[in-house]
């Protein structure tokens, strides 16, 4: 290597392992690095560009300019975290319909929970979107339930109907008690009974499963 030692000017040099750098001989001095430099430039200035996407809220851009910063710093946190909000649109995306952004979400939820980072806003997105899956399961039981009741006036009328000896309209009756019990059957009412019963999530865990 052509290089001397700007502390000592020795000329020969080993690697450290542990530290994962060329080290002077005689004084143990680093070799200054250019290509190393020029990485954490290139982060830097990526870094920064994904920051300004963020704001101006162009989240696909902003991802994309994220994804090959996480693979080549898997541990930095913040990568992780600005990933996570460009995914929910500065956490305002509550729904999640899209599924690439749902996945990318839980992805780095998931290594920020790793890592131990879970940040107050985070926090707070998961419980908001713990109270809409509740609020759309409520919605449910009440479609389901009037169905049942519509189901329970069809059978009453169908019964009286019979008493009177109208046929006809004790047999539509009959017809409209079985379509409202099919009805309140589609709407799945155990699997929404269970999903209501189920105490409160941890808030720390991914919310996008
Ligand atoms: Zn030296």
């Amino acid at each position: 290597m052509d290089y001397i030692c700007s502390r000592c000017g020795c000329r020969s040099f080993h690697y450290n392992r542990s530290r994962m750098r060329m080290e002077c001989d005689s004084c143990g001095t680093p070799v200054y690095d250019q290509q190393h430099d020029q990485q954490l430039m290139q982060y830097d200035r990526t870094y920064s560009q994904a920051m300004d996407h963020l704001a101006a809220g162009n989240w696909e851009q902003a991802i994309n300019l994220l994804r090959p910063l996480m693979n080549q710093y898997p541990t930095e946190k913040k990568l992780y975290l600005a990933a996570l909000r460009a995914a929910t649109r500065d956490f305002s995306d509550i729904g999640m319909e899209n599924t690439a952004n749902r996945a990318i979400a839980s992805e780095t939820w998931r290594k920020l929970k790793r890592l131990n980072v879970m940040t107050g806003e985070m926090l707070r997105y998961s419980r908001r979107r713990y109270d809409k899956h509740r609020e759309e399961l409520g919605k449910q039981r009440t479609t389901i339930l009037t169905w049942i009741f519509a189901a329970a006036a069809c059978s009453l009328l169908a019964g009286m109907f019979l008493c009177a000896e109208c046929y006809l309209l004790s047999m539509l009756c009959a017809a409209g008690l079985v379509g409202c019990l099919y009805k309140a059957v589609c709407f799945q009412p155990v699997t929404v009974l269970k999903k209501l019963m189920n105490t409160a999530p941890d808030y720390q865990d991914d919310p996008f499963t």
